[in-house]
């Protein structure tokens, strides 16, 4: 069925149900008016939102309808977590080309869902329109984090362990799938996709990490380790040096690499889309928060490096030599390897 047989308050109150996943107490109205009503959570309030336009985030066909939904309100959650704080609220302004099934919504709806259950998130309303050529997705979302407790980029401190939540570049390795096709065996290949296209979330070790006190600074990694650190570096007024030994990889993005002929070093470093947290934190707290977020989670810290006072970004060689970090990461406009149109061309 198409959008157009359906009709735009049809559509609404078809994708209205499960909606009102999360916690309810703060909902007065959620769809069904002229504007949502809450009431206020306690603590500072953290808005964030991010716009996902087909053929530059998405290819349609590639990643399925459901993954495309977990995965649009995924990088929202993200952002919530890498302040510290805890998602209440999403608001999804969708566009919609004249050729999109309604099934094809429902289970980007249904996608979104899902992850807004298992994160205790509420989806109270957006705006539906049409669209003439590209599916645009966009999402608000609102969340609150103790006022003394929200986690910036700019509190690193010289002496800090740079840690990350889990292994580095297997998004950029999934996205390598897609773009070639490499001859890999099928789990390896499919755990490689799921990374790139249903990025695990942080959201209890945010809390965790928000609440300890010896966590000085964090960002989530959308760009890349190497970008996303030299924000930190930048808006503390400190340098890093990573030790290459330590970054994390999966040995699914080291099987990759084995057949490819890539690096996984360096896809650590630049391939973006992770959505891990990079955190700051004290060198003397550090081993009871590991041992916190293990017991609470069962999920790992990873060291990776040191703040040091000296500006820019290190990396210290297995063998001992430090060279300067050039790798940027990913950059909307200043890129030049534009995924989706290799994407496109490959189809
Ligand atoms: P208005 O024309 O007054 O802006 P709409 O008809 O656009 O109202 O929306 C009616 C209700 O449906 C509102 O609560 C709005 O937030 C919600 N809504 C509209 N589109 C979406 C969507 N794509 N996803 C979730 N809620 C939506
Ligand atoms: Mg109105």
């Amino acid at each position: 069925m198409k959008l157009k047989d359906l009709g735009e308050f049809n559509f609404i109150d078809r994708i209205t149900p499960g909606c009102n996943a999360g916690d309810p107490s703060h909902v007065v109205q959620g769809i069904g008016d002229d504007a949502a009503i809450t009431t206020h959570a306690e603590g500072v309030q953290l808005v964030t939102t991010d716009l996902l336009i087909e053929r530059v985030h998405f290819i349609r066909g590639t990643i399925s309808p459901r993954q495309l939904g977990y995965k649009s309100l995924a990088v929202n959650l993200s952002d919530i977590a890498a302040m510290g704080g805890t998602p209440h609220d999403a608001y999804v302004s969708i566009a919609i080309p004249p050729e999109v099934p309604v099934e094809e919504l429902d289970a980007i709806y249904d996608g979104m869902k899902d992850l807004a259950r298992a994160s205790d998130v509420n989806l109270l309303g957006g705006d539906t329109t049409s669209s003439r050529q590209d599916l645009c997705i966009n999402i608000v979302v609102i969340g609150s984090a103790p006022h003394d407790e929200v986690l910036l980029r700019s509190g690193a401190r010289v002496g800090d362990r740079i840690v990350v939540t889990g292994t580095l570049g297997d998004s950029a390795g999934g996205l390598a799938i897609l773009l070639s096709d490499p001859d890999i065996p099928a789990d390896v290949a499919a755990a490689l996709l799921r990374a790139h296209y249903e990025p695990e979330m942080y959201l209890e070790e945010a809390r965790l990490f928000a609440a300890s006190g010896v966590v000085h600074a964090a960002i989530d990694l959308s760009d890349g380790l190497a970008s996303d650190l030299r924000h930190i570096c930048q808006k503390s007024g400190v340098g890093a040096v990573v030790d290459v030994a330590s970054i994390p990889t999966s040995s699914e993005l080291r099987i990759l690499c084995g057949t490819t002929g890539a690096d996984p070093v360096q896809l650590a470093l630049a391939g973006g889309e992770d959505y891990r947290l990079l955190v700051t934190i004290d060198p003397v707290g550090f081993d009871g928060l590991r041992r916190g977020i293990a017991r609470a989670t069962g999920r790992e810290l990873y060291d990776v490096g040191t703040i040091v006072s000296e500006p820019g970004i290190r990396l210290q060689a297995p063998g001992g030599g430090l060279t300067p970090l050039s790798i940027s990461g990913w950059d909307h406009f200043t890129s030049t390897t534009t995924e989706p149109e290799q994407e496109d061309d490959a189809s």
